[in-house]
């Protein structure tokens, strides 16, 4: 789950870590109001979307009065913010953050992530800051450094150190980087983060090391522990696809394929995306329905991955165990009928009640194409979309 910067800044900032003073508006009228509170000379509103790359895009604004934070924010609010990592559709800026202006002397890179190479979190620094740093990575990756972070001990002070003069940081500057540092691995640990990216961390004017951009994602399997990072969801930022998915307890993830696949366990899932590769066609989506799926959870499912109009074929991958095939089939029928089911759709199951759910599926009317094991199915579907390359 990821969140907006103004959250994450105040996620960052009660674990210590110092962020610029702020506050979030949803109409001209509050960014105006917000501007006036702050009592700065000037100050910076931020379209508030889940991407970066808004500065370059427009959604960046410095302002010096009341009256133009207003005229900012009533320019950007309720419409798309179009930036590199948004796609050519953009994202609505809903809210702004008015945020008291900082003078910047350089701009730096700071980041943590699960770095699954070194199985732990990772510190990664650069001194190109505000830019793309995939792009640094690629172009100059000297200039990137990245250091593991041993998860017994903790970020210890000589690597923060370390990561402070790669930076070319000196004096003063040094220990507020080590502190930064060190609220910023707190706060990762402390709300089981994936990643946390300040791009830019600025060395001001006046010699202070802040953090002037923040992004932060959590891992969804720990969000139980943490109902306050839950809370910070913004569901205008996700895959309608995937919230509803959430709701029945599905495990969906939406992919740019054409076949929609149906699958119980993960392990099946990914096997049954590898082999419809294979066979010459692209997975819309994997979809784990679970062991103890029963017909209106499959019926969920199916609607799911049927509402994504890239969908020519639907796969249905079931191995019955805990999962009986003639409920499979019960959620199919259903689902098909609701939604009128016109694309082909290819079902191998195996397991318990195999036969009696095969006889369901036969009953109904619905065409569906059976097939004797997954290689089988994996060529039946991509046969039913016009052949290996169809629909790329
Ligand atoms: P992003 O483009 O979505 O990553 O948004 P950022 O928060 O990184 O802001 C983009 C750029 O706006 C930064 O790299 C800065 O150059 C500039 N910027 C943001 N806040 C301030 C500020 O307080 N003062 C000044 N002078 N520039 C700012
Ligand atoms: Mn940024």
């Amino acid at each position: 789950m990821n969140i907006h910067e103004f959250q994450a800044k105040q996620v960052l900032a009660r674990f210590g870590a110092p962020v610029p003073k702020g506050q979030v508006a949803s109409t001209p009228h509050e960014a105006a109001a917000a501007f006036t509170t702050l009592g700065q000379p000037k100050a910076v509103v931020k379209a508030q979307i889940h991407a970066g790359g808004r500065g370059k895009a427009g959604g960046v604004k410095l302002v010096s009065s009341a009256d133009e934070a207003r005229e900012f924010a009533a320019k950007i609010l309720g419409k798309p913010l179009i930036t590199h990592q948004t796609g050519p559709q953009g994202r609505v800026v809903r809210r702004v953050y008015v945020e008291q202006a900082s003078q910047i002397a350089r701009e730096l890179y700071l980041g943590m992530v699960v770095d699954r190479k070194a199985a732990t979190v990772s510190i990664i620094v650069s001194s190109e800051g505000g830019m793309e740093i995939e792009e640094v990575a690629a172009k100059t990756p000297e200039k990137v450094i990245s250091e593991p972070i041993d998860p017994l001990v903790g970020l210890a002070s000589f690597q923060a150190r370390k990561a402070a003069f790669a930076l070319g940081l000196k004096d003063k500057q040094v220990n507020q980087f080590v502190a930064l540092a060190t609220s910023l691995y707190k706060a990762f640990w402390a709300t089981d983060a994936s990643l946390i990216e300040i791009n830019p961390l600025v060395v001001t004017a006046d010699g202070h090391v802040i953090c002037l951009d923040a992004k932060m994602s959590f891992d969804d399997n720990g969000l139980f522990r943490h109902p306050e990072i839950r809370e910070l969801r913004d569901p205008n930022e996700e895959d309608p696809a995937e919230i509803e998915a959430s709701k029945y307890d599905l495990n969906y993830v939406h992919l740019d394929g054409t076949i929609g696949c149906m699958v119980n366990g993960a392990g099946l899932a990914m096997a049954t995306m590898d082999i419809v590769k294979q066979a010459g066609a692209e997975p819309a989506n994997f979809l784990d329905v679970g062991g103890g799926a029963n017909a209106e959870k499959v019926a969920a499912a199916f609607r799911i991955l049927l509402s994504d109009e890239r969908v020519k074929a639907v796969l249905i991958n079931i191995f019955g165990g805990i999962m009986r095939c003639d409920v499979l089939a019960e959620g199919v029928v259903e689902a098909a009928r609701q939604v009128q089911l016109k694309l082909p759709l290819v079902v191998r199951m195996e397991g318990t009640n195999v036969d009696r759910g095969k006889q369901i599926l036969k009953d109904s009317g619905i065409k569906v194409i059976t097939a004797n094991d997954m290689a089988d199915a994996a060529r039946r579907v991509v046969e039913a979309i016009g052949g290996r390359g169809a629909n790329r």
